[in-house]
């Protein structure tokens, strides 16, 4: 068996820890259904369990109780709004740039819940870990979500080909938690000139009015919430905004 080593330092003594950590668990009082979806071009897997507890063997324990708490301290006061309420608060740069280093460490995390390969690099996981900023070549949104669903996680990896004819692989993850809806998407390109996102194949859809682009941070003067928000279709909609495919039907009910 290998031996296991942090995602983030290569250090040892990996211990298992929540993708997604217990205060928020306690804040949104999970005992709903949570919905998680794998879709790849070969196979798509979804299913259903009771709460938003999962855990991998991902990051070591000096990680987890080191930077990692501190990021997860200083990203609650901004994150807690937005998940139960949607009030009204002004994002500056900053705010959106903690957000989007937590959206990336989250999915960095949740990788690791998957049988696939890590999409991230181990490069772009310890950049992470010293700076807390998201990778390069590297889109996150944020809109607000108003549904059946306390939470959700849905990953595609996808391929698409731009003007000069290169292929491009992809992954989009979207993730909803209480009244916040994420999605963030990187691509890989080792040769060729950067990829614009409006050559990424993409649905038509509301995502003008409906998602903040927080990285790259565009604005220094963002207000949340986004004019529109997601409904159930709404949600499912983004989460396949970048696929040909239909999106996923929603089988998850309040309680049981
Ligand atoms: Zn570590």
């Amino acid at each position: 068996m290998p031996r296991r080593v942090c995602g983030f330092c290569g250090g040892a003594d990996v211990s298992k820890e929540h993708v997604f950590p217990k205060w928020i668990g306690r804040l949104l009082d999970t005992n709903d259904r949570y919905r998680v979806a794998f879709v790849r071009p070969q196979r798509a897997k979804d299913w259903v369990q009771l709460d938003i507890g999962i855990q991998v063997h991902m990051p070591c324990k000096r990680c987890n109780s080191g930077w990692m708490s501190d990021l997860e301290r200083r990203v609650q006061p901004i994150l807690t709004p937005m998940m139960t309420s949607g009030g009204r608060m002004p994002l500056d740069i900053d705010d959106q740039t903690l957000v989007a280093g937590w959206i990336s460490k989250t999915v960095m995390v949740l990788e690791y819940a998957g049988e696939d390969e890590p999409f991230y690099t181990a490069d772009e996981r310890r950049l992470m870990m010293e700076a807390q900023i998201p990778p390069d070549r590297t889109w996150i949104w944020a809109g607000r979500y108003l549904g059946r669903v306390r939470g959700h996680w849905s990953v595609l990896g996808l391929g698409f080909q731009v003007s000069d004819g290169r292929t491009i692989p992809g992954k989009c993850t979207t993730f909803s938690l209480g009244q916040v809806a994420v999605q963030m998407f990187s691509y890989r390109s080792r040769k060729g000139p950067a990829v614009q996102l409006n050559e990424v194949p993409m649905a038509t859809g509301p995502w003008d009015t409906s998602l903040h682009s927080l990285w790259p941070v565009l604005t220094n003067g963002l207000e949340w919430p986004p004019t529109h928000h997601f409904n159930d279709e709404g949600l499912a909609r983004l989460e396949a905004r970048l696929t040909q495919r239909p999106p996923l039907l929603w089988r998850v009910r309040r309680g049981k």
